[in-house]
């Protein structure tokens, strides 16, 4: 008779998805459906919240805005921090910051949420994808420094793509599911090209390599407080950097790029944003990261869990940490070993009618239509991790009591 766990790598992979919703049925509560990726608040989180509303300060300046950002600078370590709306315009801020412009490219991982894409394109910029390591799905910097070799080339004093001719202006580094990327070897690279190294940290709040927090690494950072991140604010985002010039760039873009003035006149000195977080927002998300290192804790427990659970189950991995790392393992993955990648859709599918809502990778950036002409190296990884991975149940809640 069947075991529960059937060894997957024998000739016949029909029951793996049964054996897959078998475990996660056996570790997971029972409340269904069982989201992603769910906030967790508090009665600590409601009372914040009204007593900025009862406070008056709603809007775009506020104390609590004021106190975020020094709570930011305490966590990553970073000089300044600047809270904005959302991810998206954290990293279209970061943009701007590192003088990425029109016509111009930068190189990133095509395995990554859409946003970090469109920060790019709001430039004026273009994607130039580079390829990823199949360990935490960070770009590989050894590929990417041989890529560099082949197309990249200086002329009067910039750094430009042979083929297309254009200027290469940045790279931006994604940090996947919460884990470091292998940030130090990109930062070489981006050194020995005298490149911006700009990180999209957007999920990483509390993760950090050799003890120093994602987003400090390169010259500007961004941080995401979405709904389904770690720790949230409803909507809203950050910028994080050392440099004091960027910072206060970046500051005055968002801030409609508004000219202090005695009488208090509107006077702006270039086309900026509304991208100021709201103080509400900002009360809500004081009142979570008081919360951050137990969610953090929590979430490495139920990381180890999965771990464990599918430890028995030959074929599949689950994604882990690199050494030196300390990941706040935002979501949680199964890469799916040889054949077995043909079972993806099944398992998404059977595990999503029992109300566990797995998802697959992001669809790799470069085979959206709106990005089918971008300039790219050879992408084999990224389209072999997409063909592969399932993201599973990853909320605080599915271990940790609420509040
Ligand atoms: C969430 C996320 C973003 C965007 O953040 P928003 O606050 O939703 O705009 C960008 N990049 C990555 C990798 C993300 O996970």
């Amino acid at each position: 008779m069947s075991s529960p766990h059937p060894i997957a790598n024998t000739p016949d992979h029909s029951g793996l998805p049964d054996s897959i919703l078998q475990i996660l049925t056996g570790m997971l509560p029972p409340s269904r459906p069982m989201a992603l990726h769910e906030p967790v608040f508090g009665e600590h989180e409601a009372e914040a919240v009204a007593a900025a509303v009862r406070s008056g300060w709603v809007s775009s300046v506020g104390p609590e805005v004021t106190a975020f950002e020094a709570a930011l600078r305490g966590i990553t370590g970073a000089a300044h921090a600047i809270a904005v709306s959302s991810g998206t315009s954290a990293l279209h801020l970061s943009m701007m910051g590192a003088d990425v412009g029109p016509d111009t490219e930068v190189l990133m991982p095509a395995v990554t949420f859409i946003a970090s894409a469109n920060a790019v394109s709001y430039t004026g910029a273009i994607p130039h994808f580079v390829d990823a390591e199949p360990e935490q799905f960070g770009i590989d910097p050894v590929r990417l420094r041989h890529h560099l070799q082949d197309i990249a080339v200086k002329r009067d004093g910039l750094l430009v793509n042979r083929i297309t001719g254009r200027r290469i202006a940045a790279i931006l580094c994604v940090h996947v599911f919460g884990h470091p990327a292998r940030i130090v070897e990109l930062r070489a690279v981006a050194d020995e090209y005298a490149l911006p190294l700009i990180e999209d940290a957007a999920a990483c709040l509390g993760s950090r390599q050799d003890n120093r927090h994602l987003g400090t690494f390169g010259s500007i950072g961004a941080i995401s407080f979405n709904g389904n991140k770690i720790v949230t604010t409803g909507g809203g985002g950050a910028v994080v950097t050392d440099n004091d010039r960027i910072a206060a760039r970046i500051r005055h873009l968002a801030t409609t790029a508004r000219l202090a003035s005695p009488v208090g006149d509107f006077v702006h000195d270039v086309v900026g944003y509304n991208y100021r977080l709201p103080n509400l927002n900002a009360a809500l998300g004081l009142a979570q990261l008081t919360q951050l290192d137990a969610f953090v804790e929590t979430k490495r427990k139920l990381a180890q869990r999965y771990k464990d659970a599918f430890a028995g189950l030959k074929g599949l991995r689950v994604v882990t940490e690199a050494a030196g790392a300390h990941s706040n393992y935002w979501l949680n993955a199964l890469v799916l070993e040889g054949p077995l990648a043909g079972l993806r859709d099944n398992i998404l599918r059977v595990t999503q009618q029992a109300g566990i809502l797995t998802r697959p990778l992001w669809h790799p950036l470069h085979r959206l239509p709106i990005y089918q002409g971008a300039p790219r190296m050879d992408l084999s990884v990224t389209e072999d991790l997409h063909a592969r991975t399932i993201n599973l149940p990853s909320s605080v809640s599915v271990l940790g009591a609420p509040g």
